[in-house]
């Protein structure tokens, strides 16, 4: 069977003797002693890598985390301190409660004239995959668009990963949202032939991540956010720090199970490998062969959304150990209470289901002959003054059997705000547009529309010193 890690060494002073290792390493079948081979291989070569980076040269990854920030974490070695965390947030009660409305400020790297980067388009998308993998997996948490800046400047396309991707999170940095800096690329070492997509900087609190991304990846980002860890951390460290397969085992005299003190300090997530090259097409781990330092044999998940797995399909689980972290974690961020739906104020930040749609580019799909119960949430910014969503595209369909006389009408209680619906083509073209108060039933008809896609704005014209959120209701209509 072939293994991973040490078959893919790339530092090319270390391509030769990596066959040799490979040997070995197939004979041993364990990461203890590959490792220990490997310590001693980079002994004899003068490089400035340490040798877990050399190992760490897969195809696919980001980097493992420092963990001096986790050290103190009061589940360390005790497991049991998230359970009761869960209990005491009634969190088995209800397990469906949104209890964080956490806003995402992204960041994107364009060309000098503006072209380039991450479409619009795909931003949207990166918000509803990472809503998805979190509703389904019970985390609390749900995010919404806080702000889109570009950053104008073809040189900063493609990041340098070691000190360019820092130094951007620490300089581009709005408070009380999660910053994600979205890049073409990574620019690595000479001879680094790892493809990174994204980076979690601990001192900066920022992401980074590649514009072109698994679905999972800027949830698996959020993940580090929010304290966890791979659950392959220092699994190629050898006896003292690896986190053996057992639930178990312990060491020495001390009764707490080293599943809880190593990896990621979760016994519900099991020890693994890391999984890059180890999980074949149907998600089955094929590296049954493999053993710890104690000799029993790995038997990981495949799907968990922190895991480095070969088909990043595979990952779409978070355990319940991990939810709790998270859910720790986010109730300890200074931003907490602006996030916190326990906090009453902050259902104002509740958004409705067919956000984010701020854009022409992110607009959705609304089905003809079907009234719609929306709103204008507000948005928590790093002023004093909140902001509005104050812009929500759509767009229908309107097909060959479809009578091509349309009404839009547009129904609110505010009795103070001015709404405008605007009617546009699918190049962008304004076709229409009516501006009404938000007490009566605003009404926008258009004649003769030929068989196509049709795309609806409809802003929210706020006059409100502190801004509010405002519901409204939305029915596009033939006639
Ligand atoms: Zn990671």
């Amino acid at each position: 069977m072939e293994t991973c890690e040490v078959s893919i060494v790339i530092n090319h002073k270390t391509t030769i003797l990596a066959k040799h290792t490979k040997v070995f390493f197939n004979w041993h079948k364990s990461f203890c002693f590959s490792i220990a081979l490997i310590f001693s291989i980079n002994l004899l070569i003068p490089t400035t890598d340490i040798f877990a980076q050399d190992v760490k040269k897969t195809k696919r990854s980001d980097k493992d985390k420092t963990d001096f920030d986790y050290r103190k974490k009061p589940w360390k070695g005790n497991n049991a301190f998230l359970n009761e965390y869960l209990q005491s947030i009634n969190y088995f009660d209800n397990k469906d409660k949104i209890r964080y409305l956490v806003p995402i400020h992204f960041w994107i790297y364009r060309n000098n004239n503006g072209t380039g980067g991450a479409p619009l388009s795909d931003i949207g998308k990166y918000i509803d995959e990472l809503n998805y993998y979190n509703k389904i997996n019970k985390t609390g948490f749900r995010f919404y668009i806080s702000d889109i800046k570009d950053i104008n400047k073809t040189k900063r396309m493609i990041l340098g990963y070691y000190l360019e991707a820092p130094l951007q999170g620490i300089f581009r940095h709005k408070r009380n949202a999660i910053n994600v800096h979205v890049v073409d690329g990574f620019k690595l070492r000479k001879n680094e032939r790892k493809l990174v997509r994204g980076t979690y900087n601990y001192l900066s609190k920022s992401i980074i991540m590649r514009s072109e991304n698994s679905s999972t990846g800027l949830s698996h980002e959020i993940g580090h956010y929010f304290g966890l860890l791979h659950p392959h951390r220092n699994y190629n460290k050898g006896k003292n720090k690896q986190e053996p397969v057992s639930r178990t085992r312990t060491k020495g005299s001390n009764e707490t199970p080293l599943c809880e003190l190593r990896g990621d300090y979760l016994s519900d997530t099991p020890a693994e490998p890391k999984l890059t090259f180890l999980i074949n097409n149907d998600c089955k781990f094929v590296g049954g062969a493999l053993t710890d330092c104690w000799g029993d044999h790995y038997k990981p998940k495949t799907n968990n959304i922190m895991s480095y797995p070969s088909n990043y399909y595979c990952r779409d689980n978070f355990t319940t150990g991990q939810v709790a972290v998270m859910l720790y974690m986010a109730a300890s961020n200074k931003y907490s209470k602006h996030w916190s739906t326990d906090n009453k104020q902050n259902i104002e930040y509740a958004f409705d289901k067919t956000e984010p749609n701020d854009y022409f580019e992110m607009a959705s799909i609304l089905k003809v002959d079907t009234t719609y119960t929306l709103n204008f949430h507000r948005i928590l910014t790093n002023k004093r003054k909140n902001k509005s969503d104050i812009y929500d595209w759509y767009k229908f369909e309107l097909k060959d059997t479809d009578a091509n006389n349309i009404s839009i009408s547009v129904n609110s209680k505010d009795n103070t705000q001015n709404i405008e619906i605007a009617l546009y083509d699918k190049n962008k073209i304004q076709l229409k547009n009516f501006t009404g108060k938000s007490n009566q039933t605003i009404i926008l008809e258009y004649k003769n529309l030929v068989p196509d896609w049709y795309f609806i704005k409809v802003t929210y014209n706020n006059k409100h010193k502190r801004e509010k959120s405002l519901k409204y209701s939305l029915l596009v209509n033939r006639l």
